[in-house]
């Protein structure tokens, strides 16, 4: 059967909420992921997240990607795409799911294009890319206080330095890329949690 009913909501796992978020470092996608999530019912699939995962789990693809995280850099593509597969076919047999929430993936034109082919041979598709924008100073001052929190070896002033300036050599593309496919909506993320949430909610409602 592919329908499931919980208390409150029905999901067809034909007509998923598939949402991409995009934004430099620190705009407040994970943030953001999680509230949706929770909101929508939606699973939440950040490649940084699983990146860190293989690092912290010694693989031999964490070894490798942990050379270009520290660096600021971006992991090559088709290191990721197996992992990003893996991970998709996983939440696609969680019944419970109403949708995805793409964090931080893609993060280049191919990569969107990759996605998109994913999605499809799976009979899905993106159903709305939110580009949350903030300045480059609060995305710097954002990731500094994390630094304090998390420990993340890629939270020092160098490499952020480097993750912003390669997410504004790469936004570009990807914004195009879904400007012609018809999904993208900019979302202004200064303001915080809420009045960025109240946007996508915004867009959301009217998709239903
Ligand atoms: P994030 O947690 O999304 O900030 O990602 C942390 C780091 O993981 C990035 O700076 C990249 O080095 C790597 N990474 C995450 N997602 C991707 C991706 N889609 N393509 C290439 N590298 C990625």
């Amino acid at each position: 059967m592919d329908e499931i009913i919980l208390p409150f909501i029905i999901c067809l796992n034909s007509n998923m909420l598939n949402i991409v978020l995009t934004g430099g470092p620190g705009s407040g996608k994970g943030t953001q992921s999680n509230v949706l999530c929770e909101a929508y019912h939606l699973r939440h699939l950040s490649t940084g997240d699983l990146l860190r995962a293989e690092i912290a789990g010694g693989t031999e693809l964490g070894q490798i990607a942990k050379s270009y995280i520290d660096k600021g850099n971006l992991v090559p593509d088709e290191m990721i795409l197996d992992m990003l597969a893996q991970a998709v076919d996983e939440v696609l047999t969680d019944k419970a799911s109403c949708g995805v929430i793409f964090d931080g993936y893609p993060r280049n034109a191919a990569q969107a294009a990759a996605l998109d082919d994913l999605l499809a041979k799976r009979g899905q598709k993106v159903s709305v890319v939110f580009d949350i924008q903030v300045s480059d100073n609060l995305m710097e001052t954002r990731l500094l206080r994390r630094a304090g929190i998390e420990n993340r070896a890629d939270d020092n002033p160098e490499v952020i330095a480097r993750r912003i300036s390669l997410y504004h050599e790469l936004a570009k593309p990807v914004e195009d890329y879904y400007k012609m496919t018809g999904v993208y909506v900019a979302i202004d993320g200064e303001d915080g949690i809420e009045p960025t949430f109240a946007q996508e909610k915004a867009v959301l409602d009217k998709l239903k």
